[in-house]
């Protein structure tokens, strides 16, 4: 196998060396409730505007994965805060 490079620092995995996936998926879910704003919908002209819509948009729109190499450094730093969120006083908030 050839070597890998890590996604994230650019680091150069050599073959034999540990390594990890990373694989994000993020897709449009629903909780059973539909909001309509209009109290006439008129579904044909909505599914007019919806075929307009270029397909690999809404599948977009509805689905995406991302797929990752990770060095271990890069595993450890990514696993500490997933959604890269502000460190400080949100995180320590959240720890009492
Ligand atoms: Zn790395």
């Amino acid at each position: 196998m050839s070597s890998q490079v890590c996604s994230r620092c650019s680091r150069v995995i050599q073959p034999g060396d540990l390594f990890y996936s990373l694989l994000i998926k993020v897709f449009a879910d629903f909780d059973g409730i539909i909001k309509i704003k209009d109290k006439e919908v008129n579904w044909s002209e909505e599914f007019e505007k919806l075929k307009s819509i270029p397909e690999d948009l809404i599948n977009e729109e509805v689905y995406k994965e991302f797929q990752f190499v990770l060095c271990p450094r890069c595993k450890e730093i990514y696993s500490a805060n997933p959604l890269n969120l502000p460190l400080g006083e949100s995180a320590s908030d959240s720890d009492d």
